[in-house]
């Protein structure tokens, strides 16, 4: 069965907005959308919103990520390059690699981002040692 699922004012039709409580040296500020999910399907699509001064996880496990830049632009960490991304980039993360996003501008950061539906737990690397201080806020 396939999905056509509107895009709305706030947000996609039927796809409730999930905060992640701040966890902060984890991730902050952060919050997600799961835009499609199946048990027919064997990936999943989230859209994940990382606020100002927010950034995720920097992580590594052995499912892979696909990821596109929707809007506002940020850091992605992937490989042991760390780069500025902003809306149409591309970021491949292999398995194994780590990585993190990070937003150290004034305006939300979106990203689309594809995974495995069954995938394994990330590892949690703690501080990614490619970023800086001040992009923490
Ligand atoms: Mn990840």
């Amino acid at each position: 069965m396939g999905v056509i699922r509107p895009r709305t004012a706030e947000g996609w039709a039927e796809v409730p907005v999930e905060t992640y409580k701040d966890e902060p040296g984890t991730w902050m500020h952060v919050s997600r959308r799961v835009l499609f999910d199946s048990e027919a399907s064997a990936f999943q699509a989230r859209v994940f919103e990382v606020a100002p001064g927010g950034y995720t996880s920097y992580e590594r496990h052995s499912h892979e990520h696909f990821v596109l830049v929707l809007s506002g632009s940020g850091l992605a960490t992937v490989g042991g390059e760390r780069r500025e991304v902003g809306p149409g980039d591309v970021v491949a993360v292999h398995s194994g690699q780590a990585h993190q996003f990070e937003n150290p501008g004034d305006a939300p950061f979106v990203i689309l981002c594809v995974v495995d539906r069954d995938r394994d737990r990330p590892e949690l690397l703690g501080a990614n040692p490619l970023a800086t201080p001040e992009t923490r806020r």
